[in-house]
């Protein structure tokens, strides 16, 4: 067999981060204050973020450094790899050429240290003690710890209960790095305290926990909040690895004719896509970009493009963005990631432009594909992921069926070692498929905040 992996030295990692806001053809609609609906300004978000990264989420700089710090950190695991998955061509039996970014390499296991170092960077330099933030899964919490542990900072974790009680393991994880972990809603915070007065047994959401976070972090002096996917500068950090990615598809002489990842807030995917979808604004190459989400949780393919809170209490800004509503309880899926009410900004702005694409496949579909690559490519990807591998193994299956070659590019965004019930779940046939159902979606939107 062929060369599969293309590996870069530390010296070609990228020394900056891309940012699109600059080469977007249409301006992004501005986030709002939620009490005067007027664009918010800094010192509006200042409570919550160092100054640092409320620059970078307005910021018109089409490059920004990557700090020497942040960078010396990242060389832990980065550059990560990029691999041909040849043996899954061969078993498709397809002309496509299929290439993924491997981010499981982090010792998080995910795309998420990647904005937690940086953020934890800037908090840092600015004097913060303290970072407050939620967790669903735990991919996230467990990323922040980590990151903190690096910088010295203190860390508070609200974990979405049901995922506490069930999933102990990132929670170790967490604890193991230093960070104090509790179950959200928990009665820390006034926020946890009125949704357990109301529902003593919520199983909690990260729409509540973002709640808690964000009220412990604007009622301390020593705190700010940290967010792990959605935001501007959360993206910004994570196109290192599409950065990266153009960089090794130059080595395999190849440029993606497709390129597709899974969305839960739109991190991971925005992290490969931004560098493309730059060269597809400015440039005009023809590439499709597809966004996949689950069919229980179908922000973007069934949610309206429209201002929303980004919690449940209604504490942040709104931003305009695909939502189902900040009152949007999940369905209990297994891709834990992919659940969130909200997409990022730039990413439902660029799916409005016509500039992205998203679907929705259902979970089963999803893991059959994920024990498929596993079984040729032998890593077991994260249940988010897996949703990407199901639809880049249609389109490998649709150029096998209109006789053409084209080069497919996925996101592997982490590896699955700690999801490994929701596999025996899937194996053993308990797994169910559920559908979002439209009626929910048009309930959870009367409790929209009215803008103008
Ligand atoms: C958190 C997570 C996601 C979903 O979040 P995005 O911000 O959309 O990337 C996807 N994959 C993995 C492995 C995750 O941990």
């Amino acid at each position: 067999m062929e060369t599969t992996k293309y590996l870069l030295s530390e010296k070609e990692m990228p020394t900056s981060w891309y940012n699109i806001l600059p080469d977007l053809p249409v301006p992004l609609p501005p986030p709002l204050h939620p009490g005067t609906g007027q664009p918010l300004g800094p010192a509006d978000l200042a409570p919550l973020f160092p100054m640092a990264l409320i620059m970078q989420e307005v910021s018109s700089e089409p490059f920004i450094e990557i700090p020497e710090e942040v960078q010396s950190i990242y060389h832990l695991w980065r550059p990560s790899p990029l691999y041909r998955a040849r043996r899954l061509e061969k078993a498709l039996d397809t002309p496509a050429k299929i290439y993924y970014k491997y981010e499981g390499v982090s010792p998080a296991g995910s795309h998420k240290p990647n904005t937690a170092v940086a953020q934890a960077y800037y908090n840092k330099k600015e004097g913060v003690k303290r970072l407050a933030t939620e967790t669903g899964a735990g991919q996230w919490g467990s990323a922040l710890a980590m990151a903190c542990m690096f910088f010295g900072l203190e860390c508070k974790v609200y974990m979405v209960k049901v995922s506490y009680n069930q999933k102990p393991y990132r929670r170790i994880l967490m604890e193991t790095w230093g960070a104090k972990v509790v179950p959200s809603p928990s009665t820390d915070t006034n926020a946890g305290k009125t949704i357990l007065n109301q529902d003593p047994d919520s199983p909690g959401s990260l729409g509540i926990a973002i709640s808690e976070a964000v009220e412990d972090a604007a009622g301390r002096e020593d705190t700010k909040y940290s967010l792990g996917s959605v935001l501007n500068h959360v993206l910004l950090h994570q196109t290192v690895i599409g950065l990266e990615t153009k960089k090794q598809m130059e080595m395999a002489g190849d440029y993606p004719d497709i390129v597709v990842g899974c969305i839960g807030g739109g991190s991971n995917f925005a992290g490969l896509f931004l560098p493309y979808a730059g060269d597809k604004i400015k440039q005009g190459k023809k590439i499709r970009i597809i966004a996949v989400e689950p069919e229980a949780c179908p922000t973007v393919t069934k949610g309206p493009y429209c201002y929303d809170f980004g919690d449940t209490v209604g504490l942040t800004p709104l931003l305009k963005m695909h939502t189902l509503g900040h009152t949007f309880v999940p369905p209990s899926i297994h891709a834990g990631g992919l659940r969130y009410h909200g997409m990022a900004p730039i990413v439902s702005h660029l799916g409005n432009l016509g500039i992205i694409e998203a679907v929705a496949v259902h979970q089963n579909a999803a893991f059959k594909a994920g024990i498929q690559f596993a079984r040729n490519e032998g890593i077991i990807a994260a249940p988010e992921p897996t949703h990407a591998i199901k639809v880049v193994i249609d389109e490998a299956v649709r150029c096998k069926n209109e006789g053409v070659s084209r080069t497919i590019l996925f996101n592997l965004s982490g590896h699955g070692h700690f999801d490994l019930t929701s596999y025996d779940d899937y194996l053993t046939g308990k797994l169910e498929d559920y559908e979002y159902p439209e009626a929910l979606v048009k309930k959870a939107l009367a409790d929209l905040p009215k803008v103008a």
